[in-house]
């Protein structure tokens, strides 16, 4: 690792301690609103019984970047209300006109990306390079991808004895999409495409975390033109507005992407009055690395699972390496890590930003604590990178690790790998290994064989497999987990299928009435 720099303040200007108490924050100098947006107003918390607002801090100082509205009951109805009340004249809206709002939407997200990619790091931490690069590029793409998609959905007829078969993509009605605060305006702009261009109203929360980006949205989507209660943004924490968001009566959908835990709550509240859900969860993926790859090629995708310091949920944590090839993918790997900047976010020779929250390093750290208590070495990293502060953790790889121990079946979500080997000439103990946890969201495999690579392909547990590749991955795909990573798919014509209530027409060729 080459030594760190420090870290400037993020907001310089700004009291380290208390934020002023108003409705505009300014965050990396473009101000946020930090209110809710309702049926097209922005409005406070109004709690008698609990503290209006939260405080939101950044990850690459810790320092209070604002002073979010706090939703509760009242908030979460509100905003289904105003969705439920919106979506009779959106989902009448002629496709195109939807199509066409969609793409002012993406205008805007490009106009103001600058903004939006400055404001998204500070809260989250990730890099400001693939933020202006990568992700924000991304989120307009989502916009103008469903948009188009939904102009070319296949509104198929087939005839049975003479009758016509007419099917047709009905809006399901409103829609709660709850995101976490890895990609945040990513994923929300992931399910809100879909969501709006197939006709359904939207209540969005985003994670408490990283609450900017989503009301910048707002302001954007207002901007382009979407009419009022087509897309509402509540604030607040999961416990206390995202239950009553998705236990309220007049939802009709329901899309998350989190943790396991939340998703078996939401699975149960939503259950009182069915409405569907896709859950896009954690996962704790395998990249198989065999003797015949390019093992640069292979190093090069280990080190790739650094990103956004490891809190991607698709990452390749487990390394798998045949037991011949060990020592000289090892050497590759370390070299790569040696070259690594872990440091400010904002720097572009930044590789490596902090991790979220405070909170959430402890959480990394206790997985390294225990794994090296029950004997796991630490080939590089272990610990914090204590030049930087609290929020900053190494780039770590552990060996000498079990197969059934809690660092390789738990998802850590930080930048943690393990490295287990297999023997020579072993495929089926390396698809084994491979499939041998509770997930099943992605698995990478790195070798110069072709059949090979069709062969363990077909044999993952998983709902993305990259051959010798990562993170590439077309929006017209699947996309999603099998086991404890996920229900359903989104991607493609599989989000319209999620967010729509298919409906099939069934017409006589008699009975019709003559004219003239
Ligand atoms: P959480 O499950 O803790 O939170 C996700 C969202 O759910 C947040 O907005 C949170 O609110 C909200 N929430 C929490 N409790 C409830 C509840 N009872 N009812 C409704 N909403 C609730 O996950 P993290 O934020 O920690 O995100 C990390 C997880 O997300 C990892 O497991 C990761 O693998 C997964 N993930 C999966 C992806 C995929 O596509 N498969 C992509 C990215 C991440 P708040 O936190 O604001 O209180």
């Amino acid at each position: 690792m080459a030594p760190p720099a420090p870290v400037p303040p993020v907001n310089p200007s700004g009291s380290p301690h208390s934020p002023p108490p108003s409705h505009t924050a300014t965050v990396a100098g473009v101000p946020v609103d930090t209110r809710h947006w309702i049926g097209g107003e922005r409005l406070a918390s109004a709690s008698a019984t609990a503290p209006a607002t939260f405080t939101d801090h950044s990850p690459i100082d810790g320092a209070p970047l604002a002073e979010i509205a706090r939703g509760g009951v009242a908030e979460a109805r509100a905003a289904v209300v105003a969705a439920r009340d919106a979506f009779p004249a959106w989902a009448a809206t002629p496709p195109a006109e939807r199509a066409r709002l969609l793409h002012a939407v993406a205008d805007g997200v490009e106009a103001r990306a600058e903004d939006l990619a400055a404001v998204e790091t500070a809260d989250n931490g990730a890099l400001l390079r693939s933020h202006r690069r990568g992700v924000m590029p991304r989120v307009a793409h989502n916009l103008r991808y469903f948009a188009d998609r939904l102009l070319a959905l296949a509104h198929d007829d087939f005839e049975t004895r003479g009758h016509t078969n007419h099917v047709s993509w009905d809006p399901a009605g409103p829609a709660v999409l709850i995101t976490p605060w890895n990609a945040p305006l990513m994923l929300a702009s992931w399910k809100i495409a879909p969501a709006l261009a197939a006709g359904n109203t939207v209540v969005l929360k985003p994670a408490e975390w990283t609450p900017l980006t989503a009301s910048l949205f707002a302001d954007i989507a207002h901007e382009a033109g979407l009419p009022a209660g087509v897309l509402n943004v509540v604030q607040g924490y999961g416990a206390e507005v995202g239950e009553p968001l998705v236990a309220d009566p007049d939802v009709r959908r329901i899309s998350f992407t989190g943790s396991v835990p939340t998703a078996r709550r939401i699975a149960a509240a939503s259950a009182a009055h069915l409405v569907p859900c896709s859950f896009e969860l954690g996962g704790k993926s395998p990249l198989l690395v065999f003797a015949d790859a390019d093992l640069e090629l292979a190093a090069d995708l280990a080190v790739e699972q650094f990103d956004n310091a490891g809190q991607i949920c698709l990452a390749a944590t487990r390394i798998l390496v045949e037991e011949s090839v060990r020592d000289a993918f090892l050497g590759h790997f370390l070299d790569r890590v040696t070259k690594l900047t872990q440091g400010d976010p904002r720097d572009e020779t930044t590789d490596i930003g902090p991790n979220i929250h405070p909170r959430h390093v402890e959480r990394v750290d206790g997985f390294v604590r225990r794994a090296l208590d029950a004997g796991a070495k630490a080939v590089t990293g272990g610990g914090r990178n204590t030049a930087l502060g609290g929020n900053y953790y190494l780039p770590t790889l552990l060996t000498d690790v079990a197969q059934h121990s809690e660092i390789v079946q738990e998802e850590v979500f930080g930048p943690v790998l393990t490295l287990q080997t297999f023997p020579d000439g072993d495929e089926d103990e390396a698809v084994r290994l491979a499939n041998g946890t509770r997930f099943g969201l992605a698995a990478t495999l790195a070798t110069g064989d072709r059949e090979r690579a069709g062969r363990v392909s077909a044999r993952f547990v998983a709902g993305t497999v990259w051959v010798n590749c990562f993170f590439v991955r077309d929006l017209s795909a699947p996309f999603g987990g099998s086991r404890d990573s996920g229900i359903g798919r989104e991607g493609g014509d599989w989000s319209f299928d999620f967010y729509c209530d298919l409906k099939n027409t069934v017409t006589a060729p008699k009975g019709w009435a003559r004219h003239g």
